[in-house]
């Protein structure tokens, strides 16, 4: 390769470093210092129920876009739906701050190649050949992990989704819905005050407390599910099921069930085991606007899908 050419690529991969250090820093301590503002505001002037329900709401439909849309549909393709439900999701995902899509599920599908070994982006047992373990270990895959700059290859980790250019359009406007996502409560919250101390409260509560709760809900999936909980399947590495993670994350905490079946888009195999994620899907495809939902065998329906089962229908289809 040509000096200049081998010159560029270090410094384009330079840049991504820093952007993704930079990004790291700011979605771990904007809502964290915001959090704090909105909670010393609470105490000086009690709660407001409309602050309490914004946060609410953006939290589920973002956390939403997470479980279904960056990790049951493009990190391993779990379902399908058309471009329009498949969109919505992945800007919802999008809203959460936590990377763009294309980079979230291309380091989620590394986690699962490598879990609890050398490549494993947020293992709390292994980090670059050595072992983790207590406190150090749970801090790196819940926080520290973020900031290594360690890069996976999209290229090789999401080379379907690199030809879907709906999604990369999306992916693209990555920074746009972040905005979008701080931009909606704050016009809410100037609408319902008719003030500017009510676009400051819809900020506060429905960006920064939405997003730390977001952040460490599934955060809390690369450490607390990988440390603590039960395992019914006795899968090659130590992840968990762990209800008190299942019912803030809409049921990325039957982390076991997932890693023992990941094609699955039902995370909850018990009628107790609360998934809205899966809910929420299950209803979308008794309106037969998502279909071809993966299960285990033991989870068939006794009635097919209606919808036809040719994968490639979608453009936004699994690998
Ligand atoms: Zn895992
Ligand atoms: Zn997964």
């Amino acid at each position: 390769m040509p000096a200049r050419a081998t010159r560029a690529t270090v410094a384009a991969t330079l840049k991504i470093k820093i952007v993704q250090q930079l990004h790291a820093g700011a979605i771990l301590a904007i809502p964290t210092i915001g959090v704090v503002v909105a909670v010393a505001l609470l105490v000086r002037d009690g709660v407001d129920p409309w602050h309490v329900a914004i946060a609410a709401i953006l939290y589920s439909l973002t956390i939403l876009g997470i479980t279904v849309g960056f990790h049951r549909l493009l990190s391993h393709g779990s379902f399908q739906a058309g471009p329009l439900i498949s969109g919505m999701f992945v800007i919802f995902g999008s809203m959460a701050a936590q990377g763009p899509a294309l980079y979230w599920a291309c380091n989620h599908r590394r986690h699962h190649q490598c879990t609890e070994r050398a490549g494993d982006p947020h293992s709390p047992h292994v980090h670059e050949g050595r072992k983790l373990s207590g406190w150090r270990g749970f801090l790196h895959a819940h926080i520290g992990w973020s900031f290594t700059a360690d890069m996976t290859n999209t290229a090789v980790f999401g080379k379907d989704l690199l030809r879907n250019r709906s999604l990369a359009r999306i992916n693209r406007l990555y920074y746009l819905w972040v905005a979008l996502g701080l931009a909606i409560p704050m016009a809410l919250g100037a609408l319902v005050e008719h003030s500017a101390h009510g676009a400051l409260m819809g900020f506060l509560w429905g960006g920064c407390v939405r997003l730390a709760l977001s952040y460490h809900g599934i955060n809390g999936i690369n450490s607390v599910t990988h440390s603590w909980g039960s395992r019914p399947f006795p899968t090659h590495e130590q992840s968990r099921n762990n209800v008190w993670m299942a019912l803030p994350t809409f049921g990325e905490g039957w982390h076991n069930n997932h890693h023992a079946y990941p094609g699955s888009a039902i995370f909850g195999f018990k009628w107790w085991q609360v998934d809205l994620g899966a809910w929420t899907l299950v209803a979308l495809e008794r309106c037969g606007l998502v279909w071809n939902l993966s299960r285990p065998h033991f989870l068939e329906p006794a009635v097919e899908s209606s919808r036809p089962a040719d994968r490639s229908s979608t453009p936004w289809g699994p690998p």
